[in-house]
C-alpha cells in the first residue's frame, strides 16, 4: 500500500501530503468513499461544518477499526459560527458530528471581510489548541492582506492555508508568503475540478511519463511542496489519485505546466465572499 509522504507544520504536527477531499459529497456516499480511500492508503481527509457530511466521514473511520493516531482529519468552522463563543460551539458540533474528541486540523473557512471578526475567532482556535481539541489550527482562503492582519495579533500563527490553487492559479506571492512566514500551503480543488485533463500539455506530459492526466497535475503540487486534498468518490479514481510517489517529474517539464496559468479561479474571491 502505498506510504504518503508527511509535511511538518510549524506547531510539530505532521500532515500527510496528500488526503482526500469530500466537498459537495452527500453524507451515505461520503461514507464509501471514504472507506475507499482508507482501505487506498490515504490517512488524512478533509471535510467541513459546511459540507454537511462530518458524520459520514466519522462512520467511515470508526468502522475502518484503524487507531486514531494514524488518522488527520481536518474540518472547519462555516462564516456564520465565527466570533469567539460561537466558534467553541460550532467547533463541539462538528466533533460531536465526527465522533472524535479532537481534530488534527482545525480551519477558519473564509476570512468574510464584511463581517470583520476572524481576529476574534482566532482567539476561539488559539484556546481549541490549548485545550487540545485541535492538534493544530489554520485557515482557508486567506490572501497577504487577511494573513498579515492576522499575524499582528495572533499568538500562534496559522499552520495552514488552504487555498484554490491549482496550474491555471499557481498562487506565487502568497506562497512566497507562506513560506517566509512558516505557513503550509494546501490546494484546494488541485485537479481544478478536471478542467485541466484536457489541456493539450497535460495530455501530452501523461502520455509521456505513462501516467493519468491527475497524476501530472497531483506530481506538479507534490513537487512544489504543496499539500494536496483531490476529491473522488470513484474507488478506482481515488486509488489512482494516492499512486503518485513513483515517478518524478523532469524541471522541463514542470515549466511546460506552469505554462498554463491564466489567474482565473473555480470559486469565490475571498475578497468579496461573505456568504452565511
Ligand atoms: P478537485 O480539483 O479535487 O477535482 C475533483 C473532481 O475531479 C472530481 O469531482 C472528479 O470529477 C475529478 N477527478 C478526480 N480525480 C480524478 C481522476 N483520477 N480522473 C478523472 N477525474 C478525476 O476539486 P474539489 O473537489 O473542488 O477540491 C478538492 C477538495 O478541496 C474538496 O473536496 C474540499 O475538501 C476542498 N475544498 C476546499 C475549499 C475551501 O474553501 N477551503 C473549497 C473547495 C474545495
Amino acid at each position: 500500500m502505498t506510504q504518503v509522504p508527511e509535511v511538518r507544520l510549524a506547531d510539530d504536527v505532521a500532515i500527510p501530503q496528500l488526503g482526500l477531499g469530500v466537498f459537495q459529497v452527500p453524507p451515505a456516499e461520503t461514507r464509501r468513499a471514504v472507506s475507499a480511500a482508507l482501505d487506498a492508503g490515504y490517512r488524512s481527509i478533509d471535510t467541513a461544518a459546511a459540507y454537511h457530511n462530518e458524520a459520514g466521514v466519522g462512520e467511515a473511520i470508526a468502522a475502518s477499526g484503524l487507531p486514531r493516531d494514524v488518522l488527520f482529519v481536518t474540518t472547519k468552522l462555516w462564516n456564520s459560527d465565527q466570533g469567539y463563543d460561537s466558534t467553541l460551539k460550532a467547533f463541539d458540533r462538528s466533533a460531536g458530528e465526527l465522533g472524535l474528541d479532537y481534530v488534527d486540523l482545525y480551519l477558519i473557512h473564509w476570512p468574510t471581510p464584511k463581517r470583520d471578526l476572524y481576529v476574534d475567532t482566532w482567539r476561539a482556535m488559539e484556546q481549541l489548541r490549548a485545550d487540545g481539541r485541535a492538534r493544530a489550527i489554520g485557515v482557508s482562503n486567506f490572501t497577504v492582506s487577511h494573513l498579515s492582519r492576522l499575524l499582528e495579533s495572533a499568538a500562534l500563527p496559522p499552520a495552514v492555508n488552504q487555498v484554490e490553487l491549482h496550474p491555471y492559479l499557481p498562487q506565487t506571492e502568497l506562497r512566497t508568503f507562506h513560506a517566509e512566514h512558516g505557513i503550509v500551503t494546501e490546494a484546494w480543488s488541485p485537479l481544478a475540478q478536471g478542467a485541466l485533463f484536457t489541456e493539450p500539455s497535460i495530455s501530452a506530459l501523461a502520455s509521456k511519463y505513462g501516467k493519468s492526466p491527475a497524476q501530472i497535475v497531483l506530481r506538479w503540487h507534490l513537487q512544489l511542496g504543496n499539500v494536496v486534498i483531490p476529491k473522488s468518490v470513484t474507488p478506482a479514481r481515488i486509488k489512482e489519485n494516492i499512486e503518485v510517489f513513483d515517478f518524478e517529474l523532469a524541471d522541463d517539464d514542470l515549466a511546460v505546466i506552469a505554462e498554463v496559468e491564466n489567474g482565473k479561479r473555480i470559486g469565490p474571491d475571498p475578497e468579496l465572499f461573505n456568504r452565511a
